[in-house]
Parts: structure tokens; sequence; C-alpha cells
């Protein structure tokens, strides 16, 4: 059976920047890549906000920056996934997607979070025929069309903005009379003329026909009017929920589901594991935090497998 010093769970930010810091150091890192490889920032917009890019950067062209950073260092990277664990005693044992069974001395989780959905019927029904979880990837199929986004955080704000671009109109269907996103987001979805807010509302059905989406149907839940919406396409943007089935039992989680680590550090309930990124954030959630504690948590398992050898 193959025994690796360290294995990294996940291709994000958090992932790839944990395997550039452990190839670095000389750990021989194995990556796998998950069910999304590249993670979130895959199916992003333009992002901004990553240091280095002073012109801003695709959020896939920067994830296949981050992965040819860590291959120039030789990371051994895999696609599939990992499908069992078991952190009861070192080495870990852990099983791939084709029942390959690998040791680690280490394990670095860095699984991410993945988008929530309404979890309505219709929305699954027309799922990739007008409903998305995606502008970035989708958008441009709604070319001079009437949208929706659905949410009131920084990605519906940004999804919104970003469709204003290439739509004729964005509906914002926000369930509260305020939004959840910061002030600059809110104020650039609020003075943009293409964006109709329509507060206290949520969604009952998505409607359409064989060509795909065609219409929504909402409630005003103050006044307990129902309204529909002609629109061709639905963007849901409700957040996400982090990625750790596969770790419930083995590793202590948050109520919500986050992996608990301890303040300061990336180490998890089980020495030897430690998680980055996403998957461990309730608070930041960005693309340059992940990189940042991906980088802790490969100086950690250096640190750690450094200190079990004596
Ligand atoms: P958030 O959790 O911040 O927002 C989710 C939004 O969806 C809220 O408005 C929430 O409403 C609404 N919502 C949740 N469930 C439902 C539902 N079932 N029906 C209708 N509406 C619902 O998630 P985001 O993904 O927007 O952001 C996550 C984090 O990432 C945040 O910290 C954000 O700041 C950050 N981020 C930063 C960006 C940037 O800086 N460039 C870009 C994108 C995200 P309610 O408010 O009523 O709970």
């Amino acid at each position: 059976m193959e025994t690796v010093k360290c294995l990294i769970i996940g291709s994000g930010p958090a992932g790839f920047t944990a395997a550039i810091y452990a190839a670095r150091a000389d750990l021989k890192p194995v990556l796998y890549e998950g069910y999304q490889p590249g993670g979130q920032l895959t199916i992003t917009t333009e992002v901004e906000n990553f240091p280095g890019y002073p012109e801003g950067v695709s959020g896939p062209q920067l994830m296949q920056d981050l992965r040819n950073q860590a291959l120039r260092f030789k990371a051994d990277i895999r696609p599939g996934t990992i499908e069992e664990v078991d952190f009861s005693k070192r080495p870990f044992r852990v099983v791939t997607e084709n029942k390959t069974e690998i040791l680690a001395e280490t394990v670095i989780v860095a699984t991410g979070a993945s988008a929530n959905w309404l979890g309505l019927e219709s929305e699954k029904k027309f799922n990739g025929q007008g409903v998305s979880a995606c502008a970035t990837c989708d958008g441009f199929f709604y070319k001079g069309q009437d949208v929706a986004v659905v949410g009131g955080g920084d990605t519906a704000a940004e999804e919104a903005s970003y469709l204003t671009n290439l739509c004729n109109k964005v509906y914002m269907i926000v369930r509260r009379d305020e939004l959840r996103a910061s002030k600059v987001m809110q104020e650039r979805v609020l003075s943009n003329p293409k964006i109709e807010m329509l507060w206290h509302h949520v969604t009952q059905e998505i409607l359409g026909d064989d060509s795909g989406v065609t219409g929504v149907l909402l409630k005003n839940v103050q006044t307990g009017e129902d309204r529909k919406i002609d629109v061709t396409g639905f963007f849901v943007a409700i957040g996400h929920t982090p990625n750790t089935a596969l770790f419930k039992g083995q590793l202590e989680l948050h109520p919500n589901g986050y992996i608990k680590t301890e303040p300061g550090s990336t180490r998890t309930s089980v020495p030897g594991v430690f998680a980055a990124g996403d998957v461990q954030d309730l608070h930041f959630r960005q693309g340059i935090v992940a990189a940042g504690t991906g980088c802790m948590a490969a100086m950690e398992a250096e640190r750690f497998l450094k200190d079990s050898e004596q």
C-alpha cells in the first residue's frame, strides 16, 4: 500500500497553496482534486481582490496559475475523490473513489464549501436549462434577456452586477428588506439602473417549458401577494455548505458543519490532520484567506512530522 507524507484533499486556493509549500518542504505531497477541480473560484466571475493581479484575473485562470505553481515543485496532483477516511490511528488510512487505499502520515483537508440550493423541485428540473449557481459560467447564454438572482449576500450582488453587463434586466429576489452584502456591493447594485430589487420576496416556483425557464412565481412575504416575473435565467446565490460529510465522527465539527481548528492554527481535533480554506472558515471565505491557511497547514504538517520523528 502506498504511504505518503502529506495527503491534501481538495484543489481550491487552500489545497494548491498547501501543495506548493509542502512540495518545497520536500514532503512530496499527493493532492486529490475532488469533485470540482479548482474549487469554487472556477465558477466565479472576475477576481479583483486576489493580491498579485493588479488588473484582476478570471477565477479559472487564477486556479490554473496556482495549479501550475504546485506542479512546478512536483506536487503529485491526481484527479478523483477521497471516499473514506480513518483518522483513528496514524498513519491515517484513506480510500479513493476507485478503492485504492493510501496511508498518510499527515492529512490536509481543503475540501471547501459548495453552493446551496433553494430545494424546489422546479429548481432541480430546470437545472442547466435556465437555473444556475454560476453567473460567470452561464450568464453568456442570457445575453439581452431578463434574468433573476436570488439572495442578498456578496455573491448575489456580484452575480447581479456581472449579469447587467450581459442581460437586459436583472431582478434581485431578497427575502428581507435589506442586503447582507458589504456596503460597497450594496451601493453597486442599488445604483445600477438595470437591477430591480424585489424586497420581501421568496420564490415559490420556477416556471418553464421544453425550452427551459420562462418565469418565476414569487410571494411577497409582507403582503402575501403572488407575483410572476418573466425571466429566462434564474441564478441561485444563497450561500454555501462546507464539504465535511466525509469527516463526520472523525473530526470535531462546529454545529453548522465547519471543521473546528485551534485559534491561530489549522490543527484539527486529530493531531496530524490539518484543515485549511473554506471548510474551516466561517468568517472570511476569501480566496486569499484560503491560500493563507493552506500555507499554514503545510508548515504545521512539516513541523508535526519533524516533531514526531524525534
Ligand atoms: P451569505 O451567507 O453572505 O448570504 C446569503 C444570502 O442568501 C443572504 O442574503 C440570505 O438571506 C440569502 N438566503 C439564504 N438562504 C436563502 C433562502 N433559502 N431563500 C432566499 N434567500 C436565502 O452568502 P454569500 O455566498 O453571498 O457570501 C458568503 C461569504 O463570502 C460572505 O462572507 C461574503 O462576504 C463573502 N464573499 C465575498 C466576496 C468579495 O468580497 N468579493 C464575493 C462573494 C462572497 P438573509 O440575509 O435573509 O439570511
